[in-house]
């Protein structure tokens, strides 16, 4: 349920209708707009009159939520959640560009990398420190020194991290580095650690599971904001099919389907979606036309020598052409991308 308050209602007014929920055994939400100011209802909605709120001071209209999701959707909030993360928005008109490496190898690796995506302007660098790999023998990341280089690439180059979170113990330390905490295909339906993301004042990565359906990432999305974190973004990275030609297959479909059923910003990872470098492109593009509000893409400087996923990475250099294509599509669907390529 959603009770819909004008923009100037008093503080006083607003907590009334908070108190009463709370006496309901449901939770508030404060939803603010930019013509009203809406508080969402989670919990046993059949605690729920519809009558009670409606006598209640400056409550202009109670409207039911039909969807099983009920924060994350846009029957909630129908303008689209715009997170900030330093002087960057996601979910605006300008393309999110997250790049880098699948995992950070060594210092090395990771600053030379880092390097050549600051010169061409990105400021969002991916890798992995906990890597969650189909093989107990496959590299599984460096961990706490993974990182402690990030750390000091953020430091040093001020790029806003995105790390992937394995476990909820591993949780408190990836939360000291990450500006945005990444929760990866295989725990996508982790529950308890879906709700410690919920509790952190973090903006969460919300990648979608390898035979996850649309509903199934947003009821895991609706995990976390049901916490208090509304801060989330939700990733397309390609789903199980019987196709084997590709690593997975990049359902575009979900695209205009997640943004017509949410708020939250959608970014497509191409470079798991089909796994090969050279198609990487091409889905990135076709990803931008569905309507994406930014790419997240693995780029190595030296692919070939890759501890994990070098076959799926792009070179700075052909991860540059890209960039330039990115930037003549991005105004055909009113968004823009805003590097210097
Ligand atoms: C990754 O981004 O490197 C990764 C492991 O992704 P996914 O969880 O989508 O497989
Ligand atoms: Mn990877």
């Amino acid at each position: 349920m959603l009770i819909l308050m004008g923009l100037n209602t008093p503080r006083e007014d607003i907590e009334k209708v908070k108190q009463k929920i709370i006496s309901k055994n449901c939770t508030p939400h404060e939803i603010p707009g930019s013509s009203k100011l809406a508080i969402g209802i989670t919990g046993p909605s059949n605690n729920l009159n519809e009558e009670d709120f409606l006598l209640m001071e400056s409550v202009e209209e109670v409207v039911r939520i039909t969807k099983q999701y009920k924060l994350v959707s846009r029957e909630m909030k129908p303008e689209d959640t715009i997170i900030n993360i330093g002087k960057e928005k996601i979910g605006g008109e300008e393309l999110t560009i997250i790049a880098g490496p699948c995992s950070v190898e060594s210092r090395e690796q990771l600053f030379e990398v880092a390097g050549q995506l600051k010169e061409i302007g990105i400021n969002f660098l991916r890798a992995g420190a906990y890597k969650p790999r189909t093989s107990p023998y496959s590299f599984q990341g460096l961990k706490e020194k993974g990182l402690e280089f990030l750390n000091e690439v953020k430091k040093e180059l001020g790029m806003i991290i995105v790390t992937e979170v394995k476990d909820t113990q591993t949780l408190p330390l990836i939360f000291e580095v990450a500006d945005v905490i990444q929760i990866g295909a295989r725990n996508m339906q982790n529950f308890s650690l879906l709700e410690q993301a919920g509790r952190l004042s973090k903006t969460i990565l919300l990648k979608r599971g390898l035979a996850a359906t649309v509903e199934d990432l947003l009821m895991s999305a609706e995990y976390i904001l049901s916490q208090g974190n509304y801060n989330v973004i939700l990733c397309e990275r390609g789903i199980r099919t019987f196709e084997t030609s590709t690593r997975n297959t990049l359902d575009l479909n979900a695209i205009p389907v997640i943004k017509k059923n949410t708020h939250l910003p959608v970014i497509v990872d191409p470079s798991h979606g089909i796994g090969m470098w050279d198609k990487v492109s091409p889905m990135a593009m076709a990803s931008v036309a569905c309507g994406a509000d930014g790419l997240m893409i693995e780029v190595h400087s030296h692919p070939e020598q890759a501890l994990s996923d070098g076959f799926q990475s792009l070179t700075p250099e052909n991860f540059k052409k890209l960039l330039i294509k990115l930037k003549q599509l991005a105004p055909v669907v009113d968004k823009k991308v805003k590097l210097n390529v």
